[in-house]
């Protein structure tokens, strides 16, 4: 784990990179933000999460770091330990998680639960769409204050370029930096279910209503179809190994829903 603290006091703002280590957008949107030697009006700490599967450009070395909080200083993994550490760094502290994903080209919001503290991290992002994944457990969002970002596809300038906007909208909003922000008003969903299995082709569109009756994924010996009408939030056809995503409610802009 690698940590750059920037301000004067002590940080109750953080800003999270490489969770997953082939997710690099994250990263190079605080290396260029950093470079430009601002004058930070709030502390914020700076983390490059798991640098040895950034090394290798894998997603994780033994097992899925953002599965893996909270972490056990002994734990038997790379991953296990390494979530302890970061735990320790990140309790206290208000976090900005920075993703890239398989699923979907445009950037969006996620939270594990919505409360006054989540919904104003989610605002700071200004993003237009917010994802309240709270009925999956695990992921370091559900452990601390904080908001996690899908930026884009994995790999792609897009994603970085958008890491890089988030990035400076939500220390903008929380008054770390003195530059243009806004606040968004989010359109949410709800996770509701996961859908399982392996190898499965997603052939629907991430956040476009699936009708009732319509074959969202198939393989060769099966098709899923959906029971009742969802949207599809994150899911892909390579994205994961065991699940093809998980399928959501929409609930309204988020003023409409607090
Ligand atoms: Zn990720």
């Amino acid at each position: 784990m690698r940590t750059e603290t920037v301000g004067d006091g002590t940080p109750e703002l953080a800003v999270v990179s490489c969770l997953h280590g082939d997710e690099q957008c994250g990263k190079s949107a605080i290396e260029s933000l950093l470079a430009e030697r601002l004058t930070f009006e709030r502390p914020v700490t700076f983390v490059v999460a798991n640098e040895a599967a950034v090394g290798a450009n894998v997603r994780f070395v033994d097992e899925d770091l953002n599965r893996a909080f909270p972490g056990d200083p002994d734990g038997d993994t790379y991953e296990s330990r390494l979530a302890a550490e970061l735990m320790a760094e990140l309790r206290e502290k208000q976090v900005l998680d920075l993703h890239s994903t398989q699923s979907h080209p445009d950037p969006f919001a996620l939270v594990d639960g919505l409360d006054e503290a989540s919904a104003r991290l989610a605002r700071a992002t200004g993003l237009e769409r917010l994802v309240d994944i709270g009925h999956v457990p695990g992921g370091l969002i559900g452990e601390v204050d904080g908001v996690a970002v899908e930026c884009g596809y994995v790999g792609t300038a897009t994603a970085a370029r958008n890491a890089e906007r988030v990035l400076r909208n939500f220390l903008g909003v929380t008054g770390a930096l003195d530059v243009t922000a806004e606040e968004s008003d989010p359109d949410v969903y709800r996770v509701t279910d996961v859908v399982e299995g392996r190898d499965f082709e997603f052939v629907g569109q991430n956040f476009q209503q699936v009708p009732e009756g319509t074959v969202f994924a198939h393989r060769a010996d099966e098709s899923l179809r959906a029971d009742e009408p969802f949207y599809p939030v994150l899911m892909s056809t390579g994205g994961y190994d065991e699940m093809v995503g998980f399928k959501a409610e929409r609930v309204g802009r988020l003023s409409n829903v607090e």
